[in-house]
Order: C-alpha cells, then sequence, then structure tokens
C-alpha cells in the first residue's frame, strides 16, 4: 500500500508480562461515574452514563518507574488531573448485556483523563462540544495494560491521586456509579465495541489544576502507580 502523505503510525500500548502490544482502536471516556465527583461537578441525581472519546493519539505512555511527560497544553489556565481505572477491550460486540460484558474485556490499566476545565466549563456553558476541553495532544497518559487474566475481576480497590506527594484524589473503584460491566452494557449500544478500544472508566472527587513542575502520581491497587510530570 503507498499512501499520498506519510501514514501515521499505528498506536499501541504496552502489556505486563510480555513484548507484544496492545493495539489501540478507539478511546471512549464515561463522564460523572462516582457520586462524590458529580456532586463537586454541581450534578446530584444519578444520571445514565454519558460518553465522550479521545483520539487514540493523545495517548502519552506511561511505563512503571519511569516518569512520563505531560506538556502543559496551550489555549488554557486551568488543566485538571482525573485518574481512572481504563479498560482494554479485547473482542468485539454490540448490544453486550452486563452478565456477559466480561467476557469482552482484555485487560485494565491505570489512565489519567487530562482535562482543560476551563474549556470545559466554557462548552458547558454555551451548550457546545467538549472535544476541545478532553481530546487535546498528550491529553491521555495511560499505564501498562494488565491482562484480566492476572488481575481478576475489579469490583474494588483503592484508586488514588498525588500531585507532588500531596493526596488530592482517593477513593475505591467499589464506588463507581456504573460498574465496569454496565458501562460496557451501555457503550455497547451506542457503539460496536472492537478489539483495542479503550474505555476510561471515570474519576473520583478531589480533581484540580496542576501547573509545569508538577509531578503526578496516580494509582489503583493491584496494578500499580504512574508517575507524569507536567513540562
Ligand atoms: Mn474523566
Amino acid at each position: 500500500m503507498s499512501y499520498v502523505v506519510q501514514a501515521p503510525p499505528p498506536i499501541a500500548v504496552p502489556v505486563l508480562g510480555t513484548n507484544a502490544e496492545f493495539p489501540v482502536h478507539r478511546i471512549y471516556c464515561v463522564g460523572r461515574n462516582y457520586a462524590e465527583h458529580a456532586i463537586e461537578m454541581g450534578h446530584s441525581e444519578r444520571e445514565a452514563p454519558f460518553f465522550f472519546c479521545k483520539p487514540a493519539d493523545a495517548i502519552v505512555t506511561a511505563p512503571y518507574g519511569v516518569q512520563a511527560t505531560f506538556p502543559y497544553p496551550s489555549a488554557s489556565q486551568n488543566v485538571h488531573h482525573e485518574v481512572e481505572l481504563v479498560i482494554a477491550i479485547g473482542r468485539s460486540g454490540q448490544n453486550i448485556n452486563a452478565a456477559k460484558a466480561l467476557e469482552h474485556v482484555y485487560g485494565y490499566a491505570v489512565g489519567l483523563d487530562m482535562t482543560r476545565r476551563d474549556l470545559q466549563n466554557e462548552a458547558k456553558t454555551q451548550g457546545r462540544p467538549w472535544d476541545t476541553a478532553k481530546a487535546f495532544d498528550y491529553s491521555a497518559p495511560l499505564g501498562p495494560i494488565h491482562p484480566a487474566a492476572a488481575t481478576g475481576i475489579f469490583f474494588a480497590g483503592t484508586i488514588s491521586l498525588t500531585v507532588n506527594n500531596v493526596l488530592r484524589q482517593n477513593s475505591d473503584i467499589s464506588q463507581l456509579i456504573w460498574s465496569v460491566s454496565e458501562i460496557i452494557e451501555h457503550l455497547s449500544k451506542l457503539f460496536e465495541l472492537k478489539p483495542g478500544d479503550l474505555i476510561f472508566s471515570g474519576t473520583p472527587a478531589g480533581v484540580g489544576a496542576v501547573h509545569p513542575g508538577d509531578l503526578i502520581e496516580a494509582s489503583i491497587a493491584g496494578l500499580g502507580t504512574i508517575s507524569v510530570q507536567v513540562s
């Protein structure tokens, strides 16, 4: 195959315990999926899950034991961290029943849904899309994928984030409003899920601003800690 312009490189992320990588197809994200975070964003009612997307090339690979770099984005003065459990899809499906959803999961990772909060607030006020707030370059730092065969199912476990060693977010996966299985059920009614899809499952309370020079450390029990330096 020849192309009329330079073809983009394939996007793939490391998988723990193997030299083979996980090829990334799409990135879906769930909004407001922890009650305390929904409240801090000004919402109190339980609502059906809603979704937005990031481009696959927004990923910043964040291996364990190495400081990855997150370049502070242009056009924002209020960039927030959001630590999230990321679900890696291994098998395609549409209209997946929650009871069968975990059969479609390849594995899990720690991710950051970096957000231009000022642009998001403006978009909400104006009724505009969130793309510039959520889908910017380098907006998805991501740790290695752990095969579900090794981790088991994620029903519970501490999810936390520090900035410069100060605890900002600290919750538990059991506090997800919509569980991993329920997220897959809802999302697969809207899109056909494909191997290589990633789903950022939402962030707990405690989101806040970062600045150039800050060190973000994001952890999920059973997965590990990723370190991301804001530059
Ligand atoms: Mn998020």
